[in-house]
């Protein structure tokens, strides 16, 4: 062979791409001729240059796909939107003929706009879908719950949104702090944030009924107790299930033994706590034994075979997970 295969390799992508002189060409061609090896190379350059090619009309047929995909929902959402209109100008009309003034027209309006948040909201929405909706959804209906509140003359708006809100939260907080950016230091504690957000919101709404019923020193005494006894319990399920490295049957012992101590003893921590709030409330009480005399005693029995049941499942699960653990590590 007149040239090395590593001078004509140089060349290649050139003589490829059609760009190289007339002299180079021939030598190149002249020297494929001979060489096995750089046949083969050209052959491989072909085919990368072809699935390059592939890809990126693959990649530009999917965006226009994805854009025609778009303006289609964008279609939708607006004609569905041009639907919900519908029932608002006849109300509107309806109200303004009959009333002589707009009152419960403003119920329709909300109740409306609260369909539309879930059923147009998600159809235009360019991204973040679910954030969105969420966001105009509830929005929507603390609008509608003020006007009927309003509307009946009634002064429950805050206890029924805090209501609302605490139950949307327990639902979607975990998805909406996974969609946002949080700040590098937050990201390996989405967990406990949740955990946070509805304890606040759990706290906030003891806070709106007791103000609500008007609730005396006993309410706030019993409510606070009861829900902190709660709160710890969970903030415990967090610690355990994100920040401890035990495998699954270990955690589900430790957690089944601990919410069977938990359950069975509320009333019993509460007695001791608050012993101007017991009336009523059956305790474990050993001396009794399983015997149903009475219907405290019958409770009280409920509550111990709860947290007997729970403590004997807990040392099942952990024994396997004990079993588990020393096999992986063998
Ligand atoms: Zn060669």
């Amino acid at each position: 062979m007149k040239y090395q295969c590593d001078m004509i390799e140089d060349l290649l992508p050139l003589y490829q791409d059609h760009i190289c002189s007339e002299a180079s060409r021939q030598i190149v061609e002249e020297h494929l001729q001979e060489c096995e090896h750089c046949r083969s190379t050209v052959g491989l350059m072909r085919d990368a240059s072809l699935e390059n090619q592939l890809q990126k009309e693959c990649g530009h047929v999917l965006a226009e796909h994805r854009k025609s995909e778009n303006r289609k929902m964008i279609t939708a959402g607006a004609v569905t939107a041009a639907i919900l209109l519908i029932p608002v100008i006849v109300c509107l009309i309806c109200n303004l003929a009959v009333g002589h003034g707009l009152d419960w027209f403003f119920i329709v309006l909300t109740a409306i706009l609260l369909t539309a948040s879930l059923l147009v909201v998600p159809m235009v929405a360019a991204e973040k879908k679910l954030l969105w909706t969420l966001l105009c959804s509830t929005c929507a209906l603390l609008a509608l719950l003020l006007t009927c509140c309003i509307y009946s003359g009634g002064n429950w708006f805050f206890v029924a949104a805090v209501s609302c809100l605490f139950g949307i939260s327990l639902i979607f907080a975990p998805y909406v702090v996974r969609a946002i950016a949080l700040p590098q230091k937050l990201q390996k504690h989405k967990a406990l944030l949740v955990y946070l957000w509805d304890s606040l919101w759990l706290y906030l709404l003891l806070i709106v009924c007791g103000i609500f019923v008007g609730g005396g020193h006993t309410y706030w005494k019993v409510s606070l107790a009861v829900a902190t006894y709660y709160v710890v319990l969970a903030f415990l399920w967090v610690l355990i299930l994100r920040y401890l490295r035990w495998n699954r049957w270990t955690k589900a012992g430790v957690l089944t033994i601990l919410t069977g101590i938990w359950g069975g003893l509320t009333n019993d921590v509460i007695k001791r706590f608050l012993p101007s709030a017991n009336g009523g409330l059956e305790h474990v009480d050993l001396s009794q034994g399983f015997s149903v005399r009475d219907v405290d005693v019958f409770g009280a029995n409920i509550h111990l075979t709860v947290l007997v049941v729970s403590i004997l499942a807990g040392i099942v699960c952990l024994l396997v997970g004990i079993g588990k653990g020393k096999g992986d590590k063998e």
